[in-house]
């Protein structure tokens, strides 16, 4: 368990007890008063959270809600956890969540045995970790700061650090006799790990690259009569196709605005507006079109993109994933009753074979919608093509130099995943800046040569 991925965590249910307006320090008491658990499922924390407000909407009673909540995280922790083991007759619980009677309730009655809980379950991990550690140094100099910290008086600032959109809540503890406080509540390791600052200086940032030439020379501009069309900041009509739809609209005289960058309270704001449980991407997508919607632009491109461009001599597939292909009409179904939907575009494209196809859907679609001729979308079709291709093979030029050139001495990572989660620090919980920070090289998986493999056969 970890900050990370909050599944099972007491920092859950602490988020989810404020949320409801009440202490996590009576939660237990209160779930415990509950006649009728609400359903919330048995999956990850986010949906859990998404079934929770719908429940909440509907009026189902608080404790309900409550004790829903730590039946869900028990059926997730088995589900997801335990999975197909088996599950002993001498069962040991321990860690913060312990604290909470109605989780450790909700586990007998599903596992329906006794549950242990041990003498300082909530500092059993840090024993551990304490074991572990005197095993390792075998009695050398340590920091431990010895026993008798813990009856030294200390205090505690809170200040809201504005370095990035994150606006994190840090928490400073000033100890008595020492001179630097302690930070914690970042989502970055910005003050926490003093000892870890200036490490990762000579690892170059490859994704802030990438970003750099997604972006090319795009500038956002002040409006000046001409149509403006927003462009959500994710999923792949940004991290994969944005140097395409920037040459495209802007070679047909519309003046482009993207969305904010996803941050904290974009994120919430798309929480409390989906309709349907999605995938995280695709529902923050929804605080991006939202965020749109504010900047007043005329129209905001939603696309279904139903598959994606392959080479003729690696013809595979290549579908986008139902979500992607989707998502459109679920940002039409959040806006139904809004005269904003007027706004959206969604056309079907299929970029499998650039060609007639898409040729056809793309001016057909502009011809329709904003009357302009077929020859001068081709013509911007073209050009946009030559953009995308030049942004994807700078790419790879840049991917060569990089693996040309690893760093000596220490490690490199190729970070895997949908270019829209691995490149949006906000989504990735700035797994890229991390791993800068302990002097690994983060390499973006489209700076590697992946079209010279036919995985065609495979496929
Ligand atoms: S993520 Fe780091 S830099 Fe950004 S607000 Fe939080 S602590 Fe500050
Ligand atoms: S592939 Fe992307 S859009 Fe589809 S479910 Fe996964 S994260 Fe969501």
């Amino acid at each position: 368990m970890n900050k990370v991925c909050a599944a099972g965590t007491g920092s859950f249910l602490e988020e989810q007890a404020e949320k409801l307006d009440i202490k996590i320090t009576d939660f237990g008491k209160i779930a415990l008063e509950a006649d009728k658990p609400a359903r919330l499922g048995d999956r990850c924390t986010v949906f859990m959270e998404s079934d929770l407000n719908a429940h909440q909407q509907s009026g189902v009673k608080k404790e309900s809600l409550i004790s829903g909540l730590a039946y869900s995280i028990v059926y997730n922790y088995i589900l997801k956890v335990v999975g197909k083991k088996r599950i002993g007759n001498r069962i040991f619980f321990q860690g913060g969540v312990t604290n909470n009677k109605s989780v450790i309730a909700a586990f007998e009655k599903v596992t329906g045995k006794p549950i242990t809980v041990p003498p300082h379950f909530d500092v059993t991990g840090a024993i551990g970790a304490a074991i572990l550690a005197r095993k390792t140094i075998k009695g050398k100099e340590t920091k431990f700061k010895g026993f008798r910290r813990s009856a030294a008086s200390y205090s505690v600032n809170n200040f809201t650090c504005k370095y990035c959109s994150n606006q994190c809540e840090i928490r400073s503890v000033k100890i008595e006799g020492e001179d630097k406080p302690l930070f914690y509540g970042g989502r970055c390791e910005r003050y926490e790990v003093e000892e870890r600052k200036g490490k990762g200086k000579n690892i170059p940032n490859l994704f802030k690259e990438r970003l750099n030439l997604l972006l090319g020379d795009f500038t956002e501009e002040l409006p000046d009569g001409r149509p403006t069309i927003g462009i959500p900041r994710g999923l792949m009509v940004f991290y994969q196709q944005f140097p395409y739809w920037r040459t495209f609209f802007k070679e047909l005289g519309f003046r482009i605005v993207l969305s904010s960058s996803t941050n904290r309270k974009l994120i919430t704001e798309s929480l409390e507006k989906q309709q349907a449980e999605t995938c995280f991407p695709c529902g923050v997508m929804h605080g991006h079109v939202y965020d749109l919607l504010t900047k007043g632009t005329d129209y905001i491109f939603l696309p279904s993109i139903i598959d994606s461009k392959a080479e003729k001599i690696n013809p595979t597939k290549n579908y986008n994933c139902p979500w992607v292909q989707t998502f459109p009409y679920m940002a039409r179904a959040g806006l139904r009753d809004n005269e904003a939907v007027k706004k959206l575009l969604i056309p079907v494209f299929h970029f499998k074979y650039t060609g007639k196809i898409l040729n056809k859907e793309i001016s057909s679609y502009m011809s329709e919608k904003f009357n302009i001729s077929k020859a001068k979308t081709l013509k911007a079709m073209k050009k946009a093509d030559r953009t995308q291709t030049e942004f994807e093979r700078k790419l790879e030029t840049r991917g060569h130099e990089v693996l040309k050139d690893l760093p000596e001495g220490k490690k490199s990572v190729v970070i895997i995943g949908r270019p829209y989660n691995t490149n949006d620090p906000e989504m990735n919980l700035h797994l890229v800046e991390k791993l800068i920070n302990l002097d690994v090289l983060p390499i973006p998986i489209d700076f590697l040569p992946l079209s010279e493999e036919n995985i065609y056969k495979l496929h």
